[in-house]
């Protein structure tokens, strides 16, 4: 089977492996679709021993199992399943088990991949190829942390949001916040495009750094350093700035006034629980075409090469591997 490797340095090698040994307890999936992510930009930079690649969609290729032939998503967060926080439903947050599929186990830049079974989310016939891997990070990521933060907020119609970062998940983020009633939402992003894109779904733009401004929810969703400091001096008394970006280097709080002399909630959030896999369906359902936008481009393996750096420059929100093997 093909399979992309990142051995460091941006470098990008389409390589021919062995299919997956499949232990017990896993299955084989042939991948349909991968999206590619922002986050990935770490292992193609500083290379991965794994094959990468965590918004996975694909069909299952194991004969007698139940799920044999049958679309599925895969979550990525390996799980014991009995620890306190599984038995709690918080499956992304297992004490025990911190293997993540894509991170440090092979992922889905490859026409076929391992899973094991627990990580496997069946996606229904009527959501199309080329949205089902959205159903991860794009809806399942955001639509997560805004559920977490929901009882720390009053109704979400009359809230004031902004968002940093028109990435996938800040746009993923805008379009659940609307399904949930939330009509007063702004967006802030360097990038001319992803703010045309923002208006375009019905977001007022903000200018980067714009700091005059009360915010009665923040979702930080870049990365950027500044635009979390940004966002703990803009979020309103009894708000909440929801951390969701990533980024690997130190972070330094600037304790100024606006952040000091106030009462207000900083909440982190990652991934989602198993159990949001049916609201997110649900969700993707009800704003299909909006969710449909941010799929700009859907190319084959082969060109992968050419494709992911394209996305690192910011030329695509959520470009989508295809393999047909
Ligand atoms: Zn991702
Ligand atoms: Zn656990």
């Amino acid at each position: 089977m093909r399979a992309i490797r990142f051995p460091g340095g941006q470098q990008i090698e389409l390589v021919e492996r062995p299919a997956p040994v499949v232990a017990a307890g896993e299955v084989l999936l042939r991948v349909r679709r991968t999206a590619l992510c922002g986050s990935d930009g770490k292992l193609w930079r500083h290379g991965a021993v794994q094959t990468p690649g965590h918004e996975i969609f694909g069909v299952v290729d194991r004969p007698g199992h139940p799920l044999h032939g049958r679309r599925c998503a895969v979550y990525i967060p390996v799980h014991c399943g009995e620890c306190r926080a599984c038995l709690a439903g918080q499956t992304h947050t297992c004490e025990r088990e911190s293997t993540l599929v894509g991170w440090n186990r092979d992922g889905g830049y490859a026409d076929a991949l391992a899973v094991p079974q627990q990580c496997l989310l069946p996606v229904p016939d009527d959501i199309p190829d080329d949205l089902a891997p959205l159903l991860l990070d794009t809806i399942g990521t955001a639509a997560h942390a805004l559920r977490l933060v929901q009882p720390l907020l009053r109704d979400w119609a009359g809230l004031r949001v902004l968002i940093t970062g028109a990435g996938p998940v800040g746009l993923g983020g805008l379009i659940a916040l609307q399904d949930f009633g939330a009509t007063d939402i702004s967006v802030a992003d360097p990038r001319a495009a992803r703010c045309a894109l923002a208006a375009s779904l019905g977001a007022q733009i903000l200018p980067v750094d714009e700091r005059s401004r009360r915010f009665d929810l923040v979702l930080e969703s870049s990365g950027n350093l500044a635009a979390r400091n940004q966002g703990l001096e803009v979020v309103a008394a009894q708000g909440v700035m929801l951390w969701v970006g990533e980024n690997d280097d130190p972070w330094t709080v600037v304790e100024s006034k606006p952040v000091r002399r106030k009462d207000f909630f900083l909440v982190r959030s990652f991934y989602f629980p198993k159990g949001d896999h049916d609201l997110n369906i649900a969700l993707l359902r009800r704003q299909r075409p909006r969710y449909a936008q941010l799929v700009d481009a859907v190319f084959d393996i082969d060109a992968f090469a050419v494709e992911f750096p394209r996305f690192m420059r910011g030329e695509r929100v959520k470009p989508l591997m295809r393999s047909d093997a």
